[in-house]
């Protein structure tokens, strides 16, 4: 068995820390890397050693040849790329291998298999998943886009091909709205993704998103560490994720994890991964798309199966066999996340940039944070705005409720808005106090709150 010994984190910010910590306590040496914005990151102070990536901000975590580069000269056996920037990157991820470093995350044929969200919702209902109705083919013509909506049936939503992060999505209810909505799907898509191309799919009104987290090794053992609900969000985006989820039927759960366990088996996928749901009104199941890669969101997972996902998954692509088997992960408690993002909400929810000047963080038991803040930190602009992740946990919904509410009142950043006072907002909101929410809660409650 090939062991890791040293490991370069091809990321920055929280993820970047995250990682650092767990090759701690796993006696692995790590090895940062940073912009030339990023020279005063906590994870650039904490790894056993750092490297400076001149040049361009963006590409220092994109180039991934250079990244390589330094990996090899600095020793390196593997390489962890967290999430965004190359971690869902199939080629990145084959170079690695050609290399002779170990990609810390799946096959490159699964990155690329599930980067494309049609073939992912081809290979899924083969193995018994069920999916939405929908092209099966990128669609750049929009005579040919409104011949298929008239067939799916309205509403329907359109999404860019080649893209994410909510990016390139409209909703259409009537017919006599595609047009414009489908133009300017494509040139949003073109904008961000540098392609235009657009998929149509049947539109959920109301629903939940519910994710399962994944976890397998390479010789065929698959297990699940339970789902996670991530349906408050705003612009699609995940504002706030929970594991488990508060309202879920036990049925739909275990058909949820059944259907999840078996495809990636089939699959024969390996790492973790985390295979995402929209269940409707009647708690119908929808598979929508599966990320390759440790997600944000993974720390309640974490605290409610007990289970160190980083840590695991750095074993089992170090050529480990799973720890565990299914029956033996006990889930224990409610965990709630809150994505803490360097954004204004008096101002639509802006990126604000500054100097973090005064910095209390919350503790006590019960509270986790994920975070590469601290007093005097500059956030830089350049990268997406979120600076860390306050996540609480209790036995049951009402603890793990009150708990957030008197941690989120803890949590005091000055010198740059955030959006802390957007969460105690929520957690105090009678909806989601009772569990009742859908992905379409916050973008309604918005303008209500003040
Ligand atoms: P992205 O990769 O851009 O994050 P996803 O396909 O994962 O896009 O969807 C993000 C969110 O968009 C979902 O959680 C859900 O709120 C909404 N969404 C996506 N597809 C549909 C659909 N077919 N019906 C209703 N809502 C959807």
């Amino acid at each position: 068995m090939k062991k890791i010994n040293k490991i370069l984190i091809a990321n920055r910010g929280e993820i970047a820390l995250r990682v650092i910590r767990a090759c701690k306590e796993l006696d692995i040496q790590s090895v940062a890397i940073y912009s030339e914005v990023d020279n005063e990151g906590v994870w650039v102070l904490k790894a056993d050693e750092s490297h400076l990536i001149k040049g361009d901000v963006l590409q220092a975590y994109l180039n991934y040849e250079n990244i390589i580069s330094i990996a090899k000269k600095s020793g390196c056996d593997a390489i962890h790329p967290g999430y965004g920037f190359l971690s869902e990157n199939a080629e990145f991820a084959k170079a690695c291998e050609e290399n002779d470093i170990i990609f810390i995350g799946p096959k490159a044929e699964h990155i690329s298999l599930f980067g494309d969200k049609m073939a992912s919702k081809v290979a899924m209902k083969a193995v018994g998943v069920p999916v939405l109705e929908g092209t099966d083919e990128p669609i750049l013509d929009k005579k040919e886009g409104a011949k298929i909506a008239e067939e799916i049936g309205f509403p329907i939503i359109i999404k860019a091909a080649f893209g994410g992060g909510g990016r390139g999505m409209r909703i259409v209810h009537k017919a006599k709205d595609f047009d414009s909505m489908f133009e300017s799907a494509t040139s949003e898509a073109l904008k961000f993704f540098g392609k235009g191309e657009v998929f149509i799919e049947k539109y959920v009104e109301n629903p939940r998103h519910i994710e399962v987290q994944i976890i397998a090794d390479k010789y065929g053992n698959v297990v699940h560490l339970g789902e996670r609900d991530c349906s408050i969000q705003r612009r699609h985006q995940k504002v706030i994720e929970i594991a488990p989820s508060p309202r879920l039927n036990d049925e739909v759960k275990k058909e949820l994890f059944r259907i999840s366990t078996k495809a990636m088996f089939k699959l024969g996928y390996e790492s973790v991964g985390t295979i995402e749901f929209l269940l409707d009104e009647n708690d119908t199941i929808y598979f929508i798309e599966m990320n390759t890669r440790v997600q944000v969101e993974h720390p309640v997972t974490e605290i409610i199966s007990g289970i160190d996902i980083i840590q695991r998954m750095i074993e089992i692509a170090a050529g480990d066999k799973l720890k565990f088997m299914q029956e033996e992960i006990k889930f224990r408690g409610y965990a709630i996340e809150f994505r803490i993002n360097a954004e204004n909400p008096e101002n639509n929810f802006m990126p604000s940039s500054g100097t973090i000047s005064a910095y209390l963080t919350p503790g006590g038991p019960g509270v986790r944070l994920d975070t590469s803040a601290y007093a005097g930190y500059k956030v830089p602009t350049n990268y997406d705005s979120m600076i860390g992740k306050l996540i609480v946990s209790a036995l049951d919904w009402e603890g793990a409720v009150n708990k957030a509410r008197r941690a989120l009142d803890e949590f005091f950043i000055e010198g740059l808005p955030t959006n802390i006072p957007l969460h105690q907002q929520i957690v105090r909101d009678e909806d989601f106090i009772n569990g009742k929410f859908t992905t379409n809660y916050l973008d309604k409650k918005l303008p209500k709150f003040n």
